[in-house]
């Protein structure tokens, strides 16, 4: 039996912090952050959880097309397969 595990990157120039994707996903993996940038929004950064495992909700939820995930295929025998970007 295989294990998904996942990784998302966030583009800060394509988020307008609509916090849409902090509601979609499961796994409470992303959060507005502090600070604001240069054109004052707070934008969707990841939380300390590691629970990713790629569903792709937040990448569909967003209107921007900001989030780009990642997903690795982790065997039985622990060892890491193919990473699949989608
Ligand atoms: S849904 Fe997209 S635009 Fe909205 S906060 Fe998340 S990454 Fe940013
Ligand atoms: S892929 Fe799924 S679990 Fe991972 S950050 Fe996005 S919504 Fe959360």
């Amino acid at each position: 039996m295989s294990e998904s595990k996942g990784k998302i990157i966030i583009d800060a120039e394509r988020c307008k912090g609509c916090g849409l994707c902090i509601t979609a996903c499961p796994k409470k993996c992303i959060r507005l952050s502090d600070q604001t940038d240069l054109r004052g929004i707070r934008l969707a950064i990841l939380t300390d959880n590691q629970d990713c495992n790629a569903c792709t909700l937040c990448a569909i939820i967003c209107p921007d097309v900001a989030i780009e995930v990642y997903k690795k295929i982790v065997g039985q025998n622990g060892k890491k397969g193919k990473s699949n970007k989608r």
